[in-house]
């Protein structure tokens, strides 16, 4: 197995660098690095930059207006943009509605749909968790009643993340209530603007209103909105999951904050020393930056096997697994090493107002909001418990 990048993916990283360098408004990668909330005008504007250059949607094949990229030029992308501090590209239509209306969308659908969510026009957001229905997705409650040329939905989702800038949302419904849980669910793109669709913010630790409840009360969707066939929404579903978890691993975004963390600490002072000689705290960063390196590398492995044709399967689990205990471990020791700069959580570090950071190293003022907020690594995109029993079953055999 080959893990070495080609002399085409090192010249791909550096275009990439010099493209991030040229076109990544600093205005924006200071705002990330010091974690503070993205306005949905300034997500758009990273958009627009990406897709003006071709990139916003690197998985999409060119047909469609994709980049085409491979694999490994994605991990590539990801791990520069983390580190150039980039926002990150929205999932909900690149990474998880586009594949599917690609593979399993009407030509109408294609055609009407990835326009637009390349340009900007279409805010995708997620409807498939419901109270009662996160790890057990199968148990979807929220109806879809047929009713001559449409659909009438009335039901709850939840968690939806940023569905208060969307005008999409694609849902998992259960169109027939006699079948077997899996067999009886299909899968509808609603827009948000119609009659009987409610937002309700859900604010998190942190302070911010990430996620939403959302409710539909007798809401007319025409039936071109279904994909495919209904009652097999299932399959569409568990296709969408797989491409969820891109990026899983998160290389790019520990390795940059773990500089950080180096950065604070050997800022820091603790008993007369930069807290980065403290022997305890040393031996804490080392063993972070351990799994760090041992993750990267398994995480090529998987890239190098994937260029070679094979599919991931179950080890994704892992990395789902580690790349989120590695990204908390390191939101929770840089939390710790800012010292009393932490119990300040003032929402000006949330905000983002640059000309009021509150006193303590820059990147020092966000870190407990980073801490809060990062609770959700090892909860969405399939829990980490779930995760675990997928390798203890697939993997370990148990
Ligand atoms: C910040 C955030 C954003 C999200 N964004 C979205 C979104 O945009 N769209 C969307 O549809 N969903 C979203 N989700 C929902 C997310 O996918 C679910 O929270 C997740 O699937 C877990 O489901 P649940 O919350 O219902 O927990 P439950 O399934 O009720 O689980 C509760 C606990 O029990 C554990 N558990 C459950 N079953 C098992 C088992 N068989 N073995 C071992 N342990 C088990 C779980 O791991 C968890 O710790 C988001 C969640 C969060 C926190």
């Amino acid at each position: 197995m080959d893990m070495s990048f080609s002399p085409d993916d090192q010249a791909f990283r550096a275009e990439v660098r010099q493209f991030l360098q040229d076109r990544l408004p600093k205005r924006l990668s200071e705002k990330v690095r010091l974690q503070q909330e993205l306005t949905k005008a300034e997500i758009e504007e990273w958009h627009a930059v990406l897709n003006e250059k071709g990139w916003l949607a690197g998985n999409w094949p060119r047909e469609f207006g994709g980049a085409g990229w491979t694999a490994i030029q994605r991990h590539i992308f990801d791990e520069e943009s983390a580190l150039a501090s980039a926002p990150r590209v929205l999932p909900f239509g690149i990474a998880m509605l586009g594949p599917v209306l690609q593979k399993f969308g009407s030509k109408e659908q294609q055609d009407r749909f990835l326009p637009r969510i390349l340009n900007g026009q279409d805010w995708w957001c997620q409807g498939y968790s419901e109270p009662g229905a996160g790890s057990d997705l199968a148990s979807v409650k929220t109806t879809a009643v047929r009713d001559g040329d449409d659909y009438i939905v009335n039901g709850q989702k939840t968690w939806t993340t940023l569905g208060q800038h969307a005008n999409w949302i694609f849902c998992l419904v259960r169109t027939d209530p006699t079948a077997k849980a899996q067999e009886g669910i299909s899968f509808l793109l609603i827009d948000m603007t119609s009659p009987g669709i409610t937002v309700r913010p859900i604010v998190l630790l942190d302070g911010t209103p990430e996620v939403n409840e959302v409710f539909f009360d007798d809401v007319r969707v025409p039936a071109e909105n279904l994909v495919g066939e209904e009652n097999k929404g299932w399959t569409y579903a568990k296709y969408l999951l797989t491409h969820e978890r891109t990026n899983i691993a998160g290389v790019g975004f520990a390795t940059a904050g773990l500089a950080a963390l180096k950065r604070i600490a050997r800022a820091q002072q603790a008993h007369g020393k930069p807290l980065i000689e403290n022997p305890l705290f040393a031996a804490r960063l080392a063993e972070i930056e351990i799994d760090l390196m041992a993750m990267a590398t398994t995480n090529l492995r998987m890239l190098a096997q994937a260029a070679a044709g094979q599919v991931p399967g179950a080890e994704s689990s892992m990395l789902k697994l580690k790349g989120t205990q590695i990204r908390q471990a390191i939101n929770d020791l840089t939390r710790r090493a800012v010292g009393p700069w932490a119990l300040a959580f003032p929402s000006e570090a949330v905000e983002g107002a640059n000309d009021h950071l509150p006193p303590g190293p820059p990147e020092a003022a966000a870190a407990t909001r980073a801490y809060l907020n990062n609770r959700k690594l090892s909860i969405y995109g399939g829990s980490n418990e779930i995760q675990r029993g997928i390798i203890a079953k697939s993997l370990l055999g148990l």
